[in-house]
């Protein structure tokens, strides 16, 4: 989000933007450990919205930016297994179809077809979207970073932000490791710490720190090159091809918040062990890396865009598991709405900070 937003604001004319980053490299937060997928496969008008916006920024990303992201449109497959998951698809594929996005509904029969290798059945349907698929997070972070710093944002890591100063009301800089940066506009895209950076500025931002973590295996030569992101929907497990591996992963559904980041091995196990029961060649794989990450999650898992009370103080975060697919188009919407006060591109205001206290709160059923 900040690299989006740097790019975004520098490509408009803005001077002096300064881009700060804890780590000592880019992009180790949660768009470095994600799973890379891109989807117009959402359940909420909005969220089909967003991907409609940035999923085409993604195609037109090395013409633009110059940088490859290898955007593999291999298609996502859904699965249901239970009724009411099955009534979801059903109306998700209509809703889709309404704003243009040509998913298909896919019989069980259909699903057991197109995933021979896989045990499937127990499916009840499936839906399928052939321009859904994988981009490469890292060459995304680094392709902004890179137009960026060509139009003049200064970028620098180990940088911590520590404070934010407030001078009547509104931002007049923050305070970092490295001492103080004075400032009247401050975007915060902390992602899964971006509660941290609202405390700092007096703002609340409820956004929570969950952990999710994946596994990648030794190659598979069975997995067909055009095998899609399957998500088994009801145990949120999904699969998608790495390399000529696999990758695997899984959401456990009792983490409890928090900023760990190190792989819980026992959950590691019950991933293994779910893969294996739906795709049983995975047994003759090796894990060969795993990692876990943070989702930064809001209420009602729609993103959070805009300003706050704090005269100055912007933020973009809350993505819930799916907002590297929309960084481009959210970097896009913050430059327009820090510099004109209304988002151009797509009307996003329904999702601003104050929807929370004023029971505004959104409902997406897609997120796994
Ligand atoms: C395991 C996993 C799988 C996922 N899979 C997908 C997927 O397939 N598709 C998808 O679209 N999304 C996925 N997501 C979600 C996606 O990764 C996030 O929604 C998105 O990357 C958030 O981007 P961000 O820029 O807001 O946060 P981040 O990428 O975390 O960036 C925030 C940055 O702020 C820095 N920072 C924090 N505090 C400070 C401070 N005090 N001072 C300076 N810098 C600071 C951090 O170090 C970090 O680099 C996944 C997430 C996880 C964890």
């Amino acid at each position: 989000m900040g690299a989006s937003a740097a790019y975004h604001l520098a490509r408009h004319g803005v001077k002096n933007i300064v881009l700060l980053e804890k780590e000592h490299f880019l992009g180790q937060g949660a768009t470095g450990r994600c799973a890379g997928g891109v989807r117009y496969q959402f359940s909420t008008s909005i969220n089909i919205r967003l991907s409609q916006e940035s999923l085409p920024m993604l195609e037109r990303f090395n013409h633009e930016i110059g940088q490859d992201i290898n955007y593999r449109q291999c298609g996502y497959l859904l699965v249901a297994t239970n009724e009411k998951d099955a009534a979801i698809f059903k109306h998700n594929v209509e809703l889709q179809n309404s704003l243009g996005v040509p998913t298909q509904l896919l019989s069980a029969e259909e699903v057991r077809r197109r995933l021979p290798f896989m045990n499937f059945k127990d499916a009840l349907c499936g839906t399928f979207n052939q321009k859904d698929g994988t981009v490469d997070p890292n060459s995304v972070v680094m392709g902004y970073v890179s137009a960026a710093q060509k139009s003049g944002v200064q970028v620098f890591t180990d940088v911590e932000v520590t404070g934010v100063d407030l001078k009547g009301g509104r931002v007049a800089g923050v305070q970092t490791s490295q001492g103080p940066v004075e400032t009247r506009m401050i975007l915060n895209a902390a992602g899964p710490w971006s509660g941290q950076i609202g405390q700092m500025a007096g703002v609340h931002i409820p956004v929570i720190p969950l952990r999710r973590q994946m596994f990648t295996t030794s190659p598979l030569k069975e997995v067909p090159a055009d095998f899609p992101f399957v998500i088994d929907f009801a145990r949120s497990l999904y699969f998608h091809r790495e390399g000529e591996g696999l990758l695997i992963g899984m959401s456990n559904q009792e983490e409890k918040p928090g900023f760990v980041q190190s792989v819980d091995e026992n959950f590691e196990l019950i991933n293994l062990e779910a893969a294996i029961q739906r795709m049983p060649l995975v047994e003759k794989a090796q894990r060969a890396s795993h990692w876990a990450g943070l989702y930064e999650v809001t209420p009602d898992a729609h993103p959070i865009y805009g300003g706050t009370e704090v005269n100055g103080f912007f933020v973009c975060t809350g993505f819930s598991g799916h907002g590297f697919m929309h960084g481009p188009v959210s970097g896009k919407l913050m430059s327009e709405y820090m510099l004109d006060g209304k988002f151009s591109s797509l009307d996003v205001s329904m999702l601003d900070l104050k929807r929370f206290e004023e029971g505004r709160q959104i409902q997406e059923y897609n997120v796994v």
